[in-house]
């Protein structure tokens, strides 16, 4: 089955926290070797994770916080 890339990007957090399927996960791998586009969504993502986790809530606008946890979740409520 070939996937679009805009159908994988949707899968590269579940991706990095390795909650995939190992037959997805093993497919967006390859993908990912022979696609400069979704290894820079990927880094971003990666970036983005690494930087929410090294700041405290507290620390952060709740704006931004709002940002960076819809970038990563889709699903913030504010
Ligand atoms: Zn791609």
């Amino acid at each position: 089955m070939k996937r679009r890339c805009t159908d994988l990007v949707g899968l590269l957090a579940d991706f990095v926290e390795h909650q995939l399927s190992p037959e997805i996960h093993a497919e967006l791998e390859r993908h990912l070797t022979a696609c400069p586009r979704c290894i820079a969504q990927l880094k971003t993502y990666e970036s983005t994770v690494s930087l929410l986790r090294s700041i405290r809530d507290d620390d952060l606008p709740a704006e931004l916080r709002c940002t960076l946890k819809s970038f990563v979740n889709r699903n913030c409520g504010n």
